[in-house]
């Protein structure tokens, strides 16, 4: 499906087919509480004929999204708690979160900052990025900022260097990473003058965010390269979605296909409790369960870790499935081990 510019209301989501006329007055109002935009390039990969698309099921709203369950939360993972000046969030000692604009190129359907992000949202003024640097300039302890919002990758090249420039003017900060999903939903911004924008002296990092092999187009993969040959590597984050990434091929080819891009995949996120996603969501159970059918059917280099953020700030840890059993108990001070056959062998193995 080819279209010309990103398409961002219902009433251009009916015209064009991917939704029907009767759910416009709903999708009306969730258009009015989150940001609906789909670039050409990933509007061009929907399959109208599919009723589960996975690109739809990412992009495109859907009434349920007014159904808030219980246990969801407006601000999932505690940023706000953590934010010691307007832009900064400060979770973990070495670390921390710049949020430089709060628009994206494409709005996930379970954006976990689905409630702050938006068109028109706007970003961090002169002012308040000069008192978010300061108080990175004054914690010493900061040896890592993650440039993320929004997506930083909207903003221009000039924005760009001019915040990488005065970063790396800071003694302590020794890396800088970028997350971002403008390599798959809008490749072309990818310039060599934006690639150039974010090479410094430091050490930095791009974090790709992809759920479906289908985002790694030709032109995807050709944007990814151009960070990796100007000498900045490219991790992953996906996330773990209902009918999008939850069986073992698609999961599996997606990891595959993320090396293959020379992308090394690096977290796999439990979709986060954020309001209208309940039914994008997957248990914990489920996604173990993936993750053991992972181990052993795709290459290490493949394997991401499965977080979980906890919700109220306390921090992302990894709930991957556990391969050492204690539920059967120690043999003579041993232990059991669950190899990828399924089965449970002694460690040492005549202990
Ligand atoms: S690109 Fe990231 S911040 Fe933007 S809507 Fe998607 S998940 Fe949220």
């Amino acid at each position: 499906m080819t279209t010309p510019y990103s398409l961002r209301t219902p009433a251009e989501l009916v015209a064009v087919q991917l939704a029907p006329q009767g759910e416009r007055a709903m999708l009306e109002q969730v258009a009015a509480r989150y940001a609906i935009a789909i670039t050409p390039a990933l509007a061009d990969l929907i399959d109208p004929s599919d009723p589960r698309d996975p690109i739809v099921r990412q992009f495109v709203p859907d009434p349920r999204e007014l159904e808030s369950q219980p246990e969801e939360l407006t601000d999932p993972i505690g940023d706000e708690a953590h934010s010691p000046v307007e832009g900064i969030v400060h979770r973990y000692p070495d670390r921390v979160l710049l949020k430089l604009i709060n628009a994206c190129a494409v709005y996930c359907r379970f954006c976990f900052r689905r409630e702050t992000v938006g068109p028109g949202r706007g970003g961090l003024s002169r002012a308040a990025l000069a008192a978010a640097l300061d108080y990175i300039r004054r914690t010493p302890q900061i040896w890592e900022v993650i440039l993320t919002g929004g997506d930083p990758l909207v903003l221009s090249p000039r924005r760009l260097r001019d915040v990488v420039g005065r970063l790396t003017a800071i003694d302590h900060v020794k890396v800088i990473r970028v997350h971002t999903r403008v390599p798959v939903a809008a490749p072309e911004r990818v310039s060599p003058a934006l690639v150039r924008a974010l090479r410094g002296a430091k050490a930095t990092f791009v974090v790709l965010h992809a759920n479906h092999p289908r985002e790694l187009t030709e032109s995807a993969r050709s944007a990814i390269g151009r960070f990796i040959d100007a000498g900045i590597p490219v991790l992953s984050q996906s996330v773990l979605l209902r009918g999008v990434n939850d069986d073992v091929e698609t999961l599996g080819a997606l990891l595959r296909t993320l090396v293959e891009c020379r992308v090394k995949p690096y977290y796999l996120h439990h979709a986060d409790l954020a309001p209208g996603t309940g039914h994008l969501r997957t248990s914990i159970e489920a996604g173990q369960a993936l993750m053991r059918e992972m181990r052993g059917r795709v290459s290490g280099l493949c394997q991401p870790a499965y977080m979980l953020d906890i919700p109220d700030g306390a921090g992302k840890v990894p709930v991957g499935p556990s391969y050492i059993s204690t539920a059967d108990g120690a043999i003579d001070g041993g232990l059991k081990v669950r190899g990828i056959d399924g089965r449970l062998h002694p460690y040492p193995p005549r202990a």
